[in-house]
């Protein structure tokens, strides 16, 4: 009798557990019904995978309950997350645990209220933090009913800590409970859009080829991976959207995926007016909302989803059409377990379904052109501008050649201080970009070199002026920067590599009569901040505007018509086989941020390595020839595309147990690996220590992903000598640091 439950749950194994299903609940349970389970001395939530007559294990404990109206999952993302959990070597219930939003899984949500008789107590908060409390008492006053607490922090632009504070103070109330009906619309952005608009314009030639090829894949509801390689301003969103018109008018579903940083209000505006109603899914979005979205997909009630990494197993019904949207992104990896990559995860998904899958970018991985230099994936290119605009003519400026320099940060050269002045002049906007925020990064001593470093990372620490301290861009650890040199007592202190910071100061005192804004990390505190920023950029409001790679993605701003890139070496020395790609795919990102409206677009590049050939390929915007330069290297070393890649990463207090949990594991993967695995290691990793722990590292290299991941697979079933070891296994890293 099939009555034995595998049960999915949330733990680092990768095996489900398996269970008796009680008489009375044997109708009730199919794969993906939401469980109840007896775990340890607790009881755990899990998911059915399997449903058998059989198990290995001859005492089996029953299932408690099954969750009612909790979130079941299709057939379909049970596959495919099966598939994740398998091919990331990771637990099937921590994939899953991805898959769904925490509220989705236990329906409660963290909501606060005024404390009973004290409703719409006028604010009067004094002392530390009295702004950000103020602003919450603030917003509860218009606002009657609970608010989700993640809500309030994204809408105040906060942190949790003042909602704390206040309900430590016995003013407001935070407590647990059901999200407000299931189904109920979320006032989410998407809803007050009017839909259904008409095209402004019709595609182009070129447009029109891929529209056609992608079209007629849905029709065939064949599996086929498109590589849209589109210069920045080629129309690629207009692909996209008709192709998911062709999808939706069939009755199918389409999933659009954006990295997180460009799921602007803009975008999603984009495709909500002529494409009808959108799930968008990101994690910004109170988890009630979240929550409503998947509850509309699932029933059906909305066709089309929208969202960053995880919005990859968004439970969208009849899928008809996947789209990546600039699918080079590293932000589509996931940095912990499991560590997937979501453009890799969509590719099966639509590959399982048997539909199309668009990946489209200006600037695609080396892994992604080698597919379709291969056949693998088809080639659809998009080589000109909409309405033939140009592409920006793109300039090197020399720093070696150069004596003296401009200005006192030495950032900027006297030519692109001219060039900044000539665009000022014709009232046109100048976009500055420098992947390095602070003030300066590297405080040290002019007389014995002693460097401020963090103590837990053993980096250098960064100056921030306006706070005046100094911290790691790890960990956050901060201090403050004496006037003596702590080693030596001389007084010379010394900054070493400026940062946008200290670039924003400069223009301020070079263009005192013009605007300037900043753009990073340190002046973005939520996502409604960077609007803001942007948006007094578009209005023209500010005249020029630094920033880190921020600016460099996405952003659509008519008036740029000058770029210029303060120093653009600063990857080309990082310790990973894919800096050269990584710089030209940023130069080239950040290149087609200028000329997007009328007037035509100058770029200035500030290099000290301009015969570098990731900088000639960026200045030709020629990424196949850069894939040719790639792979004469990667294929001598078998690095990706020409072979696959796994990185485990040991870590611990204790330098010795770090090495010694090293090394123990590294002979046992040589011998397993024979000579099917490459083990390369231990070395210490470049960020040898971090948070307190030091950091070693062993490569795996493969012909055969199967041999990579039945030796990696060691590395999640040894058990280290000392409990405070971590090994974390990464496949198809794609930090190297
Ligand atoms: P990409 O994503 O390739 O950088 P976008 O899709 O953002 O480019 O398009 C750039 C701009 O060109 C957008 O404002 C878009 O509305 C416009 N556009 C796209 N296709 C056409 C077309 N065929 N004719 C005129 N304008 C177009
Ligand atoms: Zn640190």
């Amino acid at each position: 009798m099939k009555n034995i439950a595998r049960v999915a749950i949330p733990v680092p194994i990768h095996e489900a557990f398996d269970y008796r299903i009680p008489d009375e609940m044997l109708g009730q349970i199919v794969p993906g019904t939401p469980v109840l389970v007896p775990f340890g001395p607790s009881r755990r939530y899990g998911w059915v995978i399997e449903i058998t007559d059989h198990s290995v294990h001859p005492k089996l404990r029953k299932i408690h309950s099954v969750v009612e109206d909790g979130a079941t999952l299709s057939e379909e993302l049970l596959t495919l997350l099966d598939w994740t959990a398998n091919y990331y070597v990771c637990g099937i219930g921590e994939a899953i645990e991805t898959a769904l939003p925490k509220p989705v899984r236990e329906r409660k949500v963290r909501q606060v209220r005024w404390v009973r008789g004290l409703e719409g107590a006028l604010p009067d908060e004094k002392g530390g933090g009295a702004d950000a409390r103020n602003r919450v008492l603030e917003f509860l006053q218009q606002h009657p009913k609970p608010v989700p607490l993640r809500r309030l922090v994204e809408d105040c632009g906060i942190s949790d800590s003042p909602i704390k504070t206040l309900a430590k103070k016995g003013r407001i109330e935070i407590f647990e409970s059901l999200p407000p009906e299931f189904g109920v619309p979320g006032e989410s952005l998407a809803d007050s859009i009017p839909w259904d608009q008409p095209a402004p314009f019709e595609p182009n030639d070129e447009q029109q080829t891929a529209i056609a090829r992608i079209r007629e894949q849905i029709f065939l509801e064949k599996y086929q991976t498109f590589l849209l390689h589109g210069v920045t301003g080629s129309g690629k969103t207009e692909v996209y959207i008709r192709a998911a018109q062709t999808a939706l008018a069939a009755g199918k579903g389409v999933l659009v995926l954006l990295p997180e940083i460009a799921l602007t209000p803009q975008a999603i505006e984009r495709f909500t007016e002529r494409l009808g109603p959108v799930a968008v899914l990101h994690s910004m979005l109170p988890d009630t909302e979240r929550a409503v979205h998947h509850e509309r997909l699932r029933k059906g009630e909305v066709k089309l989803a929208m969202g960053a990494r995880s919005a990859v197993f968004a439970p969208v019904t009849d899928l008809g059409l996947i789209v990546v949207d600039e699918c080079h992104e590293s932000s589509y990896k996931q940095e912990n377990s499991p560590r997937y990559h979501a453009r890799d995860v969509a590719v099966m998904r639509a590959h399982q379904l048997g539909i199309p899958c668009v990946l489209g970018s200006a600037t695609p991985s080396m892994e992604s052109l080698e597919n379709a230099r291969q056949g693998r994936y088809e080639k659809l290119n998009l080589e000109n501008r909409v309405s033939n605009r140009d592409m920006a003519t793109i300039e090197i400026i020399d720093r070696r050649k150069e004596k003296g320099t401009g200005d006192s940060s030495g950032l900027l050269s006297r030519r692109l201080i001219d060039l900044i002045r000539q665009t000022l002049d014709r009232e046109e906007q100048v976009l500055l970009f420098l992947n390095r925020r602070g003030f300066a990064r590297d405080v040290h001593c002019r007389q014995c070199g002693y460097s401020f470093r963090c103590n837990s990372c053993d980096i250098p620490l960064t100056y921030h002026k306006h706070r005046d301290i100094a911290q790691c861009h790890y960990c956050a650890e901060q201090r403050g920067i004496p006037d003596r040199c702590p080693q030596c007592q001389f007084t010379g202190l010394r900054q070493r590599s400026p940062g946008t910071e200290r670039v924003e100061e400069t223009l301020v005192s070079l263009f005192p009569e013009v605007r300037v804004d900043r753009l990073d990390r340190d002046t973005v505190t939520s996502g409604r901040r960077m609007e803001q920023i942007l948006q007094k950029f578009r209005d023209g409001e500010t005249q020029i505007l630094v920033g880190t790679q921020m600016v460099a993605k996405g952003h659509d701003i008519p008036g740029v018509t000058l770029v210029g890139v303060l120093d653009a070496d600063v990857a080309l020395g990082l310790p990973d086989f894919r800096s050269a790609e990584k710089t030209a795919q940023l130069l080239c990102q950040v290149a087609g941020r200028a000329g997007r409206g009328d007037a035509p677009g100058r770029v200035a590049l500030q290099t000290r390595q301009p015969e570098h050939y990731a900088i000639e390929c960026a200045v030709r915007q020629d990424l196949d020839e850069l894939l040719e330069h790639e792979n004469s290297v990667r294929q001598m070393l078998h690095y990706p595309p020409h072979g696959f890649l796994a990185r485990i990463v040991f870590e611990d207090e204790d330098e010795k147990r770090t090495l010694e949990t090293a090394e123990a594991l590294t002979s046992k993967l040589k011998v397993e690996g024979e000579n099917r695995v490459q083990v390369l290691g231990p070395a210490p990793a470049p960020l040898e220590k971090l948070r307190g722990r030091f950091r070693h590292h062993v490569l795996l290299k493969s012909n055969s992903r199967e041999s990579l991941r039945i030796v990696g697979r060691l590395a999640q079933t040894e058990k280290p000598r000392w409990s405070s070891t971590r090994i974390t296994l990464d496949i198809d890293p794609q930090n190297l640091l």
